[in-house]
């Protein structure tokens, strides 16, 4: 099948061997797929990944449990054990013994079919149309920001990165918090947000003032963090959203003085995610910047790292 490998170059092959499904798997044909930060991250060397890139999409089920037979789908992305302590204690997307589809020990969906285990399915309703239902998972992630933090409708909550997370981010805590604001580097993405009734400001006028109750740091850059610890008040909280392949020096000293809450956020809740599209609740039309097939599927990724394009999917079926 055609498949978009990395393998320490970023490769189309057309000779890729189908999924091979294991028991309790089922084998999705891929519709669309979304180029997301974490894949550029992969390519410069992420995780020590190699095999089938991709984890945004939506698919139909081929094969499978007959339950889940020809239902259009979106999946969670960490594969579990189901038994060590992590998964036992309810943490199961922490699992020891995880794969993570086209992230970790697992093929991904730059393919046209990928092997899933089904506990990792969601259904996608019928009013979230291939075009949202891609953003399922990085809109979930942006909901997690959510579980991990108890917002206050007086919170003053600060987003900084106009990229494809924070712009779902600064959509999802929009009705969440009356101050709200989102800092980025591109006057064409922060009206994106504008036009969602979100305040913006460009990062050089932006001046940062210790006063934010909650920053979430989206920017995709090391000095993300830096900006953030300026931005944030003595005793508030910093979202990390942001995974490098690479580290750079980092003082956290500002950390330590501010009794700053430092938290880690990854993956969310689908369900929430494919409610929130069907409702209505998150816009996510404009965010499409470009579309490819499959083939041209490298092509999707130089794109997708161009400060200009938000979103790129590659069109798969
Ligand atoms: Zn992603
Ligand atoms: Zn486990």
């Amino acid at each position: 099948m055609l498949a978009l490998v990395f393998d320490g170059k970023v490769r189309l092959r057309s000779d890729y061997p189908a999924p091979k499904v294991a028991r309790g798997e089922a084998l999705v044909g891929v519709r669309v797929a979304g180029v997301c930060s974490t894949d550029l991250e992969v390519t410069k060397g992420y995780m020590g990944f190699s095999g089938v890139m991709g984890h945004e999409f939506v698919g139909q089920v081929i094969e499978g449990p007959s339950a889940w037979k020809q239902k259009r789908v979106v999946a969670e992305i960490n594969c579990v054990c189901g038994r060590c302590d992590m998964c036992r204690s309810g943490l199961s997307n922490h699992c020891r013994d995880r794969t993570v589809i086209g992230i970790a020990g697992r093929d991904g969906v730059f393919a046209e079919q990928v092997a899933i285990p089904a506990a990792n399915l969601h259904e996608v309703p019928p009013a979230v149309s291939d075009e949202q239902a891609v953003f399922a998972e990085p809109l979930a992630a942006a909901y997690q920001v959510t579980r991990q933090v108890k917002f206050q409708q007086s919170d003053a909550v600060v987003v900084l990165g106009d990229g494809r997370l924070g712009q779902l981010v600064a959509r999802v805590l929009r009705s969440l918090v009356r101050r709200l604001m989102l800092v980025g580097k591109h006057a064409a993405k922060l009206e994106m947000a504008e036009k969602q009734g979100i305040q913006t400001a460009a990062v050089e006028e932006f001046v940062p003032r210790a006063d934010a109750d909650v920053v979430v740091e989206a920017t995709g850059s090391p000095r993300g963090l830096e900006l953030a610890l300026r931005t944030v008040r003595p005793r508030g909280v910093i979202v990390l959203k942001s995974t490098f392949a690479t580290s750079e020096g980092l003082n956290l000293s500002p950390a330590v003085v501010a009794e700053v809450t430092v938290i880690g956020s990854r993956c969310g809740p689908l369900e929430v995610a494919l409610g929130a599209l069907a409702s209505g609740e998150v816009d996510v039309s404009a965010l499409v910047s470009r579309r490819y097939p499959l083939a041209r599927a490298a092509e999707a990724l130089r794109a997708a790292g161009e400060p200009e394009n938000v979103k790129v999917l590659i069109d798969v079926q």
